[in-house]
């Protein structure tokens, strides 16, 4: 399924006029922030849709379950980024570049994930690691189609919110939040096997997988460069002949 259908389907929006937001100043957003709320998922949608909250709002929340609910769209700035300790409390490579005077969030998208630092040190469930996955997905495909932005997934553009504030969130979203596997997912889906992408055969390996002369390992890799056995070897060449013409 196309992955903007994909949104329309499972995103659920619930923000509400109290929920805070405000222009992006004309900035195109460039990295997805990662955060743990602290609390349940019911305790953030009411916070973010509470006149009682004049200070936070995220565009995304994710639950435990792995529902997606939307609080502002990615068109408006969220109010989950500001540089509230200073940018010398600042380490993504991005903020620092841009410097004190950009608020973070007129160029980010930020994702709240159902939790508890103490409880998870920001472990997600299953379904939860599913659904922020897809929804990373979704925002990278959005941002492309409206701004014609590309985000290119890496731990410059997929970041957790300590790198905007070390000192009063050093544990949002929390060590053991899956960074790699959200990169990882990102830079891979749609490919048959999760390291192929960028290897000098890469479409001959596609190709030959589509053909059904090759399959990968059982964990979902093909190990371009390890040694190929001499079975694996007489499998290809015989399957190379039985296609070649004539
Ligand atoms: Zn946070």
């Amino acid at each position: 399924m196309d992955i903007l259908e994909w949104g329309k389907e499972n995103i659920k929006f619930v923000g509400n006029s109290k929920t805070n937001k405000s222009s992006r100043r004309g900035c195109i957003p460039q990295i997805i922030v990662n955060h743990i709320s602290e609390g349940s998922m019911s305790s953030m949608i009411s916070w973010f849709t509470s006149p009682n909250n004049t200070g936070s709002s995220a565009h995304f929340g994710v639950s435990k379950k792995g529902e997606i609910y939307q609080f502002v769209k990615i068109e408006d700035c969220a109010w989950a980024n500001g540089l509230t300790s200073g940018i010398e409390n600042a380490t993504a490579e991005l903020v620092r570049q841009k410097g004190k005077d950009i608020n973070p969030n007129w160029y980010s998208v930020s994702i709240e994930h159902e939790g508890v630092y103490k409880e998870t040190k920001g472990a997600l469930t299953p379904e939860q690691l599913e659904a922020t996955k897809i929804l990373h997905r979704y925002i990278i495909e959005y941002v492309k189609q409206k701004y014609g932005h590309t985000i290119q997934p890496s731990s410059k553009t997929i970041i957790g919110h300590y790198e905007i504030d070390k000192k009063q969130r050093p544990n949002c979203p929390g060590d053991l939040f899956p960074f790699r596997e959200i990169i990882d997912y990102l830079n891979n889906y749609g490919l048959p096997f999760g390291d192929i992408k960028g290897h000098w055969a890469e479409s001959l390996i596609i190709e030959a997988y589509e053909q059904g002369i090759i399959k990968g390992y059982p964990d979902g890799t093909f190990r371009p460069d390890a040694a190929m056995t001499r079975a694996e070897a007489v499998a290809l060449i015989t399957a190379a002949l039985k296609k070649a013409p004539g």
